[in-house]
This record gives C-alpha cells, structure tokens and sequence, in this order.
C-alpha cells in the first residue's frame, strides 16, 4: 500500500457497569469461574517460542491464599541472554517496518482486549490482583487500550513534528528508535502499567524485555497472549518472568542495555539507577531511566471545603483498591473547625464499606496483594496502638485466615512530622493531621516538606483565594494535582500521570512526553544543488 495513513482519533473506552442483569456481568463471571477453577501454566517466551525452564514459583489468589492461580516458569540467565540476542536482531527488521503497521498491531491489541478478551483480563486482574469488578474494568480493560490506542495517536503526533527547511535544502528529522533493547519492569498494582512499559517504545521501534510482577503474572500473561494473536511479531517484546535479582544482574550488565522503562517501588528504582551508574563504561549509550515510582499523596482541606466531598475523595481516595494505588491518599490535613464533621462522616462511611472476596460482586475492597504486603501493614498497626501520639479512628484490624485482608483504617496524629504522614504504606490507610484554621500558611509549608514524594496532592476549597495560595505553594508537590477532586483516577489522554521528587522521574505515562523518551533523533539535511566552490563572495 503507497499512502500515509492516519491514526483514528482515539477516545477513551467506555467503562461498563456490571449492574445486575448485563451481560458483562455474566460474562465476568463465567471468566471467573473458568480462569478460578484452572492452574494456568506460564511459560518464558523468547523469539515467540515457549520455554519451561525447571525453576518455577506458584501465584495464588490475594483473597484466598491457599488458591493456586498459576505456575510460572523462571527465566534463568543463559536464556536471559538468548532474550537480549533475540530482540537486538528482531529490531533490525521491526524498526523499519512502516509506522503504520506497527501501530495496527497495537490498535488491534486493544481491540481484542476490549472484545474478545475482555472477561478474562478483568477476570484475571480480580482473582489475581484482588480488585473489584469495577477496578478491574477501569485497569485492565480501558485503561490498557487507551495506552495503546493514545500512545498510536501521539507516536504520530510526534513523527509529524519536523524542522523548518529553506530553498534549496530539506530538513528532516528521523526518530530512529533506541540502539539496543529497553527493559520493561512492571508493578503488580496496575495491569494496565504492564501492558504500557513495554509496549510504548516497541511502538516507536525499540525492543524490549518485559519483567513482569509475580503477583500480577496471570493478567500480564494474558495480555502477552493478546499481542501475539495481535501480531506481534517474535522477538519484539521478550516476556520474560523471573527472579528480579537474576534478570536485573544480566541485563542491566548488558552493552546493549538502552533503557529502563520501570513502575514500582522508589527502592527498587534507586538500585537500578545505581546498577546503570555502576555499568556505564560497558554500555553503547547512556541507557534511558524512566521511572514512576513512590507516593504519599496528600488530600488539604481549607476551612471553606464542602465537607461531603471531601469526605467522599477521602473514602474513595484512601480505601478504593485497598490504598494499593501509588496516587491513593495516605496523608490529610484537615481545619479543626470542620474535623468534628469529617470525622463523623468517616467513621459512618467505613462501617458501610463491605470487604471480601471481589468474586462476590457486594465488596467494595479485596485483599491486599500478598503476605509481605500484609505482614508490613500489619506491624504499622500494631505501632499505631501502641504510640501515643497516634489513635485510631476507624479500623485498625487484619485477618489473614483466608486472604490477606487489611481494614480500612483512619489514623489522627497531633504530630505532623510523625512517620504516619511520610512513609508510604501501600495498603488501606489514611493518616489525618488536624490544624488550627489560622494556620493555613503553615499547613502549606507542611504540606510540601513533610514527605519525600511528589506524586499525587489534591486541595479541597470552595474559596478561590486559597486555591490560589496552594497553587504557587504546592507547585513542585505533586505531579498529578486536583482541586476538588480525589487524587486519584487519572485518565490516559485526560490528566497524563506521573510525579518528580522520590516520585520518579516524570516521563507521564500514556502522554507524548513519555514517548519522546523512546526515540533518538537523527538530523537529515539534503541540499538540492550543494556549492561547487569553496570560496566566499567576499573574499573577493
Ligand atoms: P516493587 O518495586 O516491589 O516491584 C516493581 C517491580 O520491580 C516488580 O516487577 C518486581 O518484581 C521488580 N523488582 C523488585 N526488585 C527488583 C530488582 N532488584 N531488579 C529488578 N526488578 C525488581 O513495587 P510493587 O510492589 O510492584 O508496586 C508498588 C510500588 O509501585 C509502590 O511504591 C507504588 O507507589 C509504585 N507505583 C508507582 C506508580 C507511579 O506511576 N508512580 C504506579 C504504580 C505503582
């Protein structure tokens, strides 16, 4: 075919309800019940061929941990190595495919995602990752294809933007893709980010190497499969599951390493940076470190709040998820005058909160996502009871009998430096400081110190003066800000997602801006009817 295609303008996917008597609802949980009542078995993929190396760690389900949900075979180094060999040669012929064709792979990906596969990637993200029916909709379905469908859409946007030229000569720009591979590392947290760090830079022709998380391997299993079916050909994106210290030590140690493109933890992403410090004479190039990483995002409330909405983003905001969003809130400031209010909302909301298994279509919160997570919450509970400056509003308990449930648990401290209103806990906790009203300016100072992140903040305030104020305070606070808003909930193509500071480095998943991390430019000047003698006019 001789023509420049246009990508379709995306739009993001609608999210279906699930309300009684639809038929996602059935569908969802015919899928449950299939997916649930099967180990499936995962294998390594490299070069588009399975392997079963003997290593293998079994994957239960968050909610009933006693329920084994796959086997997954564990990449060990020497096919590592095959997977770096593998995807450098599959670049060569992928990065010259026309724009075009590689977008096409993509958009059909989401399409079978949101047909065909649907059911099972949100059937897989709820018995996997614990989520509801609706976080699971919102993640592994829309989420995922408005990735995939946005970042065709801004590739173009960004092929397009080319230098002026003058008579005589052309100027070009050539996004070539990185020289070597980029690898992928995924958190459990978000289907969706899995699906994403791969496959934003294969769309701009790089290869990669896709880590996923053991806690998420069935849904990233399965979205793998959908790119296969998509097209995608062998080579392009190694899926390659394995013990995080194994695969880090090869491919980080790699010459041919050109970028890390990772979501999880700030810890893990500080030992990667430091693993590319300690590497950088063997490398080609300076590897490109993306990363999204850490939050302790605060909701402020000012004296003029509508109390109703903030008390609703606090309980969607803290709890939706079980807190296991990076953008979830963890710290709120509060005004004394309107605290009495809020508390009383709180404590009457959470009683009405329903958690259990998510498979029962009643729960509003699951498990959170394994026994480490568990264990870590619930020793912060256990000091929580024990430390005087901290009580315990609401929640407090856990019980693991079954799945690994954490209640949804309010802490008020009277010390805002306190260590509840700077660690991120990654589980269902909100940390509460409450300040005297006229201390407002102060409360900003607070705000923007207390805690290394920078990822996600919202201010609740009916006068504009205040918003203002916190504006130009809070500016460097977090990457993804809201006014009257919960903070969390960002859209792909809406509000482009990510922080500074221990947040990570920026990039904005699903935006343009993320994709220009994954091309290198080369500059092309053609001159028509180049000089033909070197000497000047004026010389004369
Ligand atoms: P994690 O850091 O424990 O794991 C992330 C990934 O890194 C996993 O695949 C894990 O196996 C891998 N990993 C761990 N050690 C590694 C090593 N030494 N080398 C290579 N890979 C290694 O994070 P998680 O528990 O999966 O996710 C929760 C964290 O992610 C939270 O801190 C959360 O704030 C953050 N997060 C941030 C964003 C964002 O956009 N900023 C989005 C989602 C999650």
């Amino acid at each position: 075919m001789s023509a420049i295609g246009n990508i379709p303008n995306p739009i993001n996917e609608p999210i279906l309800s699930y309300a009684p008597g639809t038929p996602e609802r059935a569908a969802l949980q015919a899928a449950i019940k299939s997916l649930g009542s099967t180990i499936t078995e995962i294998p390594v993929v490299v070069n588009g061929k399975e392997h079963r190396p003997t290593k293998t760690i079994t994957v239960t389900s968050p909610q009933r941990h006693q329920h084994k949900l796959a086997t997954v075979h564990q990449a060990p180094a020497a096919l590592l190595q095959d997977a770096i060999d593998g995807a450098t040669t599959a670049q060569k012929d992928w990065e010259h495919w026309r724009f075009e064709d590689r977008a096409a792979v993509f958009m059909k990906a989401a399409d079978l995602l949101c047909g065909p596969w649907r059911a099972r990637m949100n059937a897989a993200t709820l018995l996997g990752q614990s989520k509801t029916p609706h976080q699971a909709e919102i993640d592994a379905a829309c989420e995922l294809a408005d990735f995939l469908r946005f970042n065709a859409h801004y590739a173009e946007r960004l092929l397009h933007e080319q230098p002026i030229s003058v008579p005589g000569v052309w100027n070009r720009l050539d996004y070539r893709p990185l020289e070597g591979f980029v690898y992928a590392i995924t958190p459990f947290n978000f289907t969706a980010i899995g699906g994403n760090l791969p496959t934003a830079p294969a769309m701009l022709g790089n290869v990669a190497l896709w880590k996923p998380s053991t806690t998420a391997m069935l849904s990233n299993w399965l979205f793998y499969q959908i790119l296969q079916e998509a097209g995608l050909p062998p080579g392009v994106i190694q899926f390659v599951p394995g013990e995080s210290a194994t695969v880090s030590d090869v491919l980080i140690s790699d010459p041919r390493l050109a970028g890390i493109h990772f979501t999880g933890s700030t810890g893990v992403f500080h030992s990667l940076w430091k693993g590319v410090a300690n590497n950088l004479d063997k490398y080609r190039g300076y590897p490109r470190l993306v990363g999204e990483t850490g939050g302790k995002d605060f909701i402020l409330a000012h004296p003029s709040a509508d109390v109703e909405a903030l008390a609703t983003a606090l309980l969607r905001g803290a709890f939706e998820y079980q807190g296991q969003k990076c953008s979830a809130a963890s710290r709120c400031y509060i005004p004394r005058s309107i605290w009495p209010r809020v508390q009383e909302l709180l404590q009457a909301e959470i009683k009405q909160i329903k958690m259990g298994d998510p498979a029962d279509f009643s729960m509003f919160m699951g498990a959170v996502i394994d026994e480490r997570a568990f264990k870590r919450l619930e020793q912060v509970l256990a000091a929580a009871k024990k430390d005087p400056r901290v009580k315990i509003i609401a929640g407090g308990g856990c019980n693991s009998s079954e799945g690994w449930f954490v209640e949804p648990t309010v802490l008020l401290t009277t010390d805002p430096t306190h260590q509840i209103m700077s660690v991120e806990f990654f589980g269902p906790i909100l940390s509460v400081y409450v300040y005297d009203d006229k201390e407002w300016d102060d409360v900003l100072t607070l705000v923007d110190t207390a805690s290394p992140y920078a990822l996600t903040g919202a201010i609740f305030s009916q006068d504009r003066a205040a918003v203002i104020d916190a504006d130009r305070r809070l500016r460097h606070a977090a990457g993804n800000y809201y006014v009257n808003d919960k903070c969390t909930g960002a859209v792909v193509g809406q509000q482009p997602f990510g922080g500074g500071r221990a947040s990570g480095t920026n990039d904005k998943a699903g935006s343009i801006l993320n994709l220009y991390r994954w091309v290198s430019a080369r500059t092309i000047k053609e001159t028509g009817n180049p000089p033909k003698d070197w000497r000047y006019p004026y010389l004369g």
